[in-house]
């Protein structure tokens, strides 16, 4: 097993079990048994063999095929195992309910997971509070405070908070949550407009459309689709923020509509859930299974069942931090298994990102993968049941016996692509030469294919890697073939249609949703914002966050910090 002094510093500081001196007492190797063994003793609960399993469980994340995220490598094992990545919580219109809401949110954030929230049932700034006589100070003020509390709690006593805040497009303080970023650093928040199918008719239609009041129903006053949608273009031109999530096609798939309708993701878009719902996430690595110049399917298809199965028992293990969370997550078992390294697995098999072999081979994966991963859930649902939900749902609709109610999401894999040295979630490059800092230490880092590459294609000297760090691109470096400067194309040189197509036929065979930052240069028009939202909106995506280089952002969530 080998790690780059990157992954071993991430490893040290946040992964490897310490002790009360705060010393590191375990290698990676040893906590990959931590997390396998842990993991495995589900098994039990089935009459399985558990250590048959946890060997099977450790041979794939050991070798880096497979990770799961990060609170199941940091807590398997610990008192209070928390495993999950991803949690939504509902926001009620109380003062009790609002408190009650930010305690679990805290005990989430404590343990290690991130959190959604849609404050759409909040009273508007201005409505009335019977109990006080005095006035509502809306959604926006809410959210502030749940900003303050995740900058003090951290995550899991380390990481930053992160939470998702999301606002229908419809509740009269729209304007405000939009424009939240331009003004506030937010920086625990990641913020979307959850926006509908009837303002994108009125928008397509240059029509009014309601703004409701969600205490009373009343419509509190009509306005133009396109003027609250160039409120949303402007913001997200200058911070990156808001997003959007497409809400009524997020329902469209919610895969257990009888036991609620989907109301927001966790903080990085990829995963719509239920209020009090959690999932597990995990990615196989793409990158370790070229072999020969083409996809070794059959280990393909072993990992992925081995992953479905890690992702199955991980729940029955987990140490869920609020009640109602565990009952949701074990009424609905949402797992979502997802893929990393992509942009390594495209330049192995010598495919541009943004060539029509690389869509094309998207699919066909992601396809396989949701197939394999929907078989082993199946499989699964033979022995241990169908998911306790399952009746009245999509799946029972369809006749399918499965055991999760979802399997597949494409998370960012921010720090797990670190860990096993790969790209990110699906994303291209975005320079193949840049600094990297963690706590004291500076990393530099060097797309190790493109060095391989330019010594075995004689390109190598020190003045092209004294070039490259300049530009961290290939973009005019003289020595380089045109046909590598292709196959290296970095973010900023991908089309934003490209990289929503590489989005939507990833989606297309995703349960969940798929994370993905369609990366723009800094000179793009808010026209083209404008457009690409649209775009998206038309090919079917579940949400869309764009961030053009270089504009101003309070938050360090985004995939493209880390890459
Ligand atoms: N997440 C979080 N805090 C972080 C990073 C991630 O809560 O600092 C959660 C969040 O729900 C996010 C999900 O983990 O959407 C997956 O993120 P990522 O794949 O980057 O996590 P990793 O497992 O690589 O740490």
């Amino acid at each position: 097993m080998v790690f780059t002094d990157r992954a071993k510093t991430v490893l040290e500081i946040r992964y490897l079990l310490k002790n009360e001196k705060g010393e590191v007492i375990e290698t990676p190797e040893q906590m990959f048994h931590r997390v396998a063994n842990y993991v495995a003793q589900a098994e039990e609960l089935y009459k399985e063999n558990s250590s048959e399993w946890a060997e099977k469980f450790y041979e794939v994340i050991s070798s880096s095929r497979f990770l799961p995220n990060s609170p199941a490598l940091m807590n398997a094992g610990k008192p209070k195992a928390q495993l999950a990545a991803c949690f939504v919580l509902p926001v009620e219109d109380s003062i009790e309910a609002i408190f009650k809401t930010l305690k679990d949110a805290a005990l989430i954030l404590q343990s290690g997971g991130g959190t959604g929230f849609n404050f759409s049932r909040l009273r508007p700034k201005g409505d009335v509070v019977r109990s006080t006589g005095g006035i509502a100070s809306g959604p926006v003020s809410f959210m502030k405070i749940f900003d303050k509390a995740s900058d003090i709690i951290k995550q899991g006593g380390a990481r930053r908070g992160a939470n998702m805040g999301i606002l229908r497009v419809d509740h009269p303080d729209i304007l405000e949550f939009v424009r939240v970023k331009r003004f506030e650093s937010l920086s625990n928040f990641n913020i979307s407009v959850a926006v509908t199918d009837a303002f994108m008719e009125a928008l397509f239609k240059d029509d009014y459309y309601p703004l409701i009041n969600p205490r009373s129903g009343e419509v509190v006053k009509k306005v133009k689709a396109k003027e609250i949608f160039n409120e949303i273009v402007e913001s997200a031109w200058e911070t990156g923020d808001p997003g959007i999530i497409f809400i009524d096609t997020i329902n469209k798939y919610n895969p257990t509509p009888h036991i609620g309708q989907i109301e927001s993701t966790n903080p990085c878009g990829e995963q719509p859930l239920l209020p009090y719902e959690a999932c597990i996430l995990g990615s196989i690595n793409l990158s370790k299974y070229v072999k020969d110049g083409s996809i070794d399917f059959q280990m393909l298809e072993h990992d992925v069942k081995v992953a479905t199965r890690f992702l199955d028992d991980a729940i029955d293990v987990t140490h869920y931090p609020v009640p109602e969370v565990e009952r949701m997550h074990k009424g609905n078992r949402k797992i979502g298994l997802g893929v990393m390294g992509w942009a390594d697995c495209l330049v192995e098999l010598g495919i541009p990102y943004n060539h029509k072999k690389a869509f094309a081979l998207a699919e066909t994966l992601m396809k396989f993968i949701s197939e394999k991963s929907h078989e082993a859930s199946q499989e699964l649902a033979q022995k241990r049941g169908v998911f306790p939900n399952f009746k009245g749902s999509l799946w029972d609709k369809r006749g399918i016996m499965i055991r999760n109610a979802t399997t597949t999401t494409i998370a960012p894999t921010g720090t797990i692509s670190i860990i096993a040295d790969c790209s990110s979630g699906i994303e291209p490059y975005f320079l193949l030469a840049y600094k990297q800092r963690i706590l004291d230490t500076e990393f530099e880092i060097i797309n190790k294919y493109l060095i391989d590459f330019a010594q075995k294609q004689g390109f190598y000297s020190e003045e092209f890697i004294d070039e490259l760090r300049k530009k961290g691109t290939l973009r005019g470096i003289k020595a380089v073939p045109l046909k590598i400067k292709r196959l290296f194309k970095t973010a900023l040189e991908i089309t934003p249609q490209e990289h929503i197509e590489m989005q939507a036929v990833f989606q297309k065979y995703t349960d969940n949703a798929v994370s993905k930052t369609i990366n723009l240069p800094q000179r793009t028009k808010k026209e083209e914002i404008g457009k690409i939202f649209i775009l998206a909106y038309k090919k079917g995506l579940k949400g869309i966050t764009i961030f053009r280089y270089g504009s101003k952002t309070g938050t360090l969530l985004r995939v493209s910090d880390a890459h």
